[in-house]
């Protein structure tokens, strides 16, 4: 490049970011050049344009000394793996399901049938183990279950009603609303019912009145309305004569949990399932993949087959395809429920961890840190799932708030402060591999 007499690259910037230097100023508190500085932050983990940014941002704000600071902030804001001590499984800050996978890479089939040499479905084997998995004649998978929601009303109910209870006009979090889902897909809402009580007359007069074309169960994930209420069971609702679709949210496969060694656990309550609600008679049913199922974010969409063709037909259903890595990290998740073997997913192997294991490993840490105390602490499923329900567990006390310290540390710590006194470490969420980086972070903790 003949660039040889001409400014650097990076120092070509705009004149008016960069504060005119004086020359007779001292040289020792004139402003390094932008270059210079950028130079300095080379260990900062920032690929050299973001360097040169953030160089260009310190002398422009004239805390030159500050730089390597903003550099670190700005390397902070990358994805990075941390270390869930919130005793939330399903921490929605923190990538909800924990979930260990990894890909060989390179090339793969996704789209191509291996029998025939000819193109195939990116839906087709994901789709059979997961109908196989829930007892569905059919599946497919979109980006998420707010996208499986949207795709499904869109394919099935466009221009036509759907009825919703007034109890589950709901917002889940992230302002997913289910009234301002349903207008985006162009489906006409009919409520139902009352907010406290909505009855099976409810919804035949809707169907027999309103031109319903669908019926639409939403899960109450993160609330439950108690007191003087009243509302229709699944089953019941499959008898009006039009699709009833079951937004269950949470992904629990089966409420036998056949992929678990004991009985199903308590804490999962009335939790609705998959292969349930199918057979109570729902033609759809809808699931998150990153909650309770334990795998990638997903929205798996199981049913009649002659439903999910139409919704895999449909113009959004391109728009909110999976790609490769998702289908191969569910296809993997999937494949462990179907050989049963459910500590090989990370959800449920941390959520059934056995409580003494929990004590084990948390008087081991204990015994090494004198600062830190082992206490019964409550783990919660999170994610939405089960509001107010508790799995008990163990964790690990440290008096002050250290919060910020924990989260601070190249392999950052997420834990919790009760009462802005005490920290709270809970070890159900913590891999045990872990505790190394528990045990060095508590210990730095006393030498600070
Ligand atoms: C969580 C949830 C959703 C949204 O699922 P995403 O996978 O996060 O899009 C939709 N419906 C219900 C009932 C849920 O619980």
């Amino acid at each position: 490049m003949a660039q040889a007499s001409g400014p650097r690259p990076d120092q070509q910037s705009d004149p008016k970011a960069i504060p005119s230097i004086d020359e007779r100023a001292d040289p020792a508190t004139r402003p390094p050049s932008v270059d210079k500085l950028a130079r300095s932050l080379s260990d900062s983990g920032l690929p050299q344009p973001l360097r040169v940014e953030v160089a260009r941002e310190a002398i422009a704000s004239g805390q030159v000394q500050a730089a390597s600071k903003r550099a670190s902030e700005r390397r902070r804001q990358f994805l990075t793996p941390v270390i869930n001590a919130t005793g939330v499984l399903l921490h929605t800050n923190l990538g909800r399901a924990p979930l260990a996978y990894s890909t060989p890479g390179g090339a793969s089939n996704l789209e191509l049938s291996l029998g025939s040499g000819k193109r195939g479905s990116r839906q087709k084997a994901i789709g059979d183990l997961l109908a196989t998995a829930t007892g569905a004649e059919a599946a497919m998978v979109v980006n998420n279950c707010a996208g499986a929601v949207l795709l499904v009303l869109a394919a099935l109910a466009n221009t036509k009603g759907t009825a919703v209870s007034r109890g589950e006009l709901v917002e889940i979090g992230g302002g997913f609303r289910v009234p301002d889902v349903m207008r985006q897909s162009g489906s006409r809402l009919v409520e139902v019912g009352t907010t406290n009580r909505t009855r099976l007359a409810d919804f035949d007069e809707a169907v027999t009145k309103d031109n319903v074309s669908l019926i639409m169960q939403i899960h109450q994930s993160n609330y439950r309305i108690v007191g003087f209420t009243e509302a229709v069971p699944l089953g019941d609702l499959c008898g009006l004569g039009v699709p009833v679709v079951a937004d269950i949210g949470s992904g629990l496969l089966d409420a036998a949990c056949p992929w678990l060694d004991g009985p199903p656990p308590a804490w999962l309550a009335n939790e609705p399932a998959a292969r349930q609600s199918l057979e109570a008679g729902a033609s759809l049913v809808l699931f998150s993949g990153d909650k309770l199922f334990g795998g990638p974010q997903a929205g798996i969409i199981v049913g009649k087959a002659d439903l999910v063709e139409t919704c895999a037909r449909h113009p959004l259903a391109r728009a909110l395809r999976p790609g490769s890595l998702v289908l191969g990290a569910l296809q993997a998740v999937t494949l462990s429920y179907l050989e049963r073997r459910g500590h090989e997913i990370d959800f449920w192997r941390m959520a059934t961890t056995p409580l003494q294991q929990l004590k084990d490993r948390a008087d081991q840490l204990a015994s090494q840190n004198s600062n830190a105390k082992v206490v019964s602490t409550d783990a919660i499923p999170g994610g939405g799932t089960l509001p107010g329900v508790g799995i008990p567990s163990v964790g690990l006390e440290i008096a002050g708030d250290h919060v910020e310290f924990l989260r601070s540390l190249d392999r950052p710590i997420i834990a919790r402060v009760t009462d802005h006194k005490t920290t709270v470490l809970d070890l159900r969420t913590v891999e045990p591999d872990d505790d190394g980086p528990l045990h060095r972070a508590f210990e730095q903790l006393l030498t600070r």
